[in-house]
């Protein structure tokens, strides 16, 4: 049973990393079409561009291309950059969508030479579709079964040439086979401040909203690293920036709507709070296995993981250690707590252990 009221299920959080429909306001006009428009991410940035300009000078398609990391960082985004820098169509779709290994058969066989198959949250595949789609990455071909008992053929139907891009919140979640198909496997990390700050301004300029440079990196300051955060956030304080101010964003307006949203000089919210709280609480700041911690607040486990966690851990709040999750010293002060002087010598503990 759940020990704190749940009334904010993260769907519900001004600050939750995932799509919500008030996201949808101006989302085609924000997203960066190309790589040079595309802010951060350096590292995949200049991985894909050499893969991109190699796969073009040998006029091939791309190879399959694994998105991975937390939601909202880019990888819907990244994937339509790569069609347009290759030149070709995008089709996009995800696990869930896919029910049937014919609903896929008839989203392959549809594809034109060198396009580009985007399948969000791919980790959802059933395992029946997940077996058309090895001889499809590997051979670009599809076998079909006619038929039933004895009369029963199998036909192998040629697919163009294609490039699937898979996007996921962890590899880890991936089965081992489809992993092993990915010729590129890029990550994607939170972005810092700085870049927040770039993208709001860039964001604000396309939405004609008035920033100035501190209201942005105050509002990137409070973006939890995650660019469609940063993007609500935006949305979300011009609303007060009209009513209360002149229109303009600046540091006041920002701090005085986040204030009343509800969300810290570091984008933490109520949600974020009461899970520090809990393992300070009810597990002496931890080590607390994830399972318990999900029961404890009223969460499922993987939500921890994949929207809570990243942030928390990002900005050195929560360390995860062989036992279980614990509330560093930092943590403890951010919620004006004192932290125990145990809680130092334990951490140190099971560093030794890792070791
Ligand atoms: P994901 O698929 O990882 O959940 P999206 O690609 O949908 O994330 O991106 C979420 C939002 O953030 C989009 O509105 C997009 O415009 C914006 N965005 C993401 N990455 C960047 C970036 N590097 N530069 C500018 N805007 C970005």
């Amino acid at each position: 049973m759940a020990v704190y009221d749940n009334d904010m299920s993260f769907e519900n959080r001004i600050v939750t990393p995932e799509y919500t429909g008030g996201d949808g306001e101006g989302e085609l006009s924000l997203r960066p079409r190309s790589l040079s428009e595309y802010i951060g991410q350096d590292k995949a940035k200049e991985n894909l561009s050499v893969y991109i300009e190699a796969a073009k000078k040998r006029g091939e398609a791309l190879d399959h291309v694994l998105l991975y990391g937390p939601p909202g960082l880019g990888k819907t985004t990244l994937s339509g950059i790569i069609a347009n820098e290759m030149g070709v169509n995008l089709r996009v779709t995800s696990g869930p969508a896919i029910e049937r290994p014919g609903d896929l058969a008839a989203l392959l066989t549809n594809l034109a030479e060198g396009d580009l198959l985007f399948i969000d949250e791919i980790h959802r595949l059933n395992r029946s579709v997940e077996e058309v789609l090895y001889p499809a990455m590997e051979d670009y071909a599809l076998d079909i079964i006619i038929g039933k008992g004895p009369s029963a053929r199998s036909i192998r139907i040629d697919l163009p040439r294609f490039t699937l891009v898979g996007a996921t919140t962890r590899a880890g979640g991936l089965s081992a086979p489809l992993r092993d198909r990915f010729g590129v496997i890029l990550r994607l990390e939170l972005y810092t401040p700085d870049q927040l700050a770039q993208i709001i301004l860039r964001s604000a300029q396309i939405l004609e909203i008035p920033c100035d440079q501190e209201g942005a990196q105050e509002l990137a300051a409070r973006s939890r690293g995650t660019p469609r955060v940063a993007n609500r956030l935006l949305k979300r304080v011009r609303d007060f920036a009209q009513v209360v101010g002149d229109g303009r964003i600046t540091r006041e307006i920002v701090d005085h709507a986040l204030d009343r949203l509800a969300i810290d000089r570091l984008g933490l919210d109520d949600q974020d709070r009461r899970i520090l709280s809990a393992i300070i609480q009810l597990y002496g700041g931890g080590p607390v296995g994830l399972e318990t911690l999900a029961a404890a607040v009223g969460e499922e486990a993987v939500t921890i993981e994949d929207i809570y966690e990243p942030y928390l851990m990002q900005i050195g709040f929560l360390s995860r250690t062989p036992r279980g999750r614990c509330v560093t010293p930092a943590g403890y002060e951010h919620l004006g707590l004192r932290p125990p002087v145990i809680q130092e010598s334990s951490q140190q503990l099971s560093l030794l252990e890792e070791e």
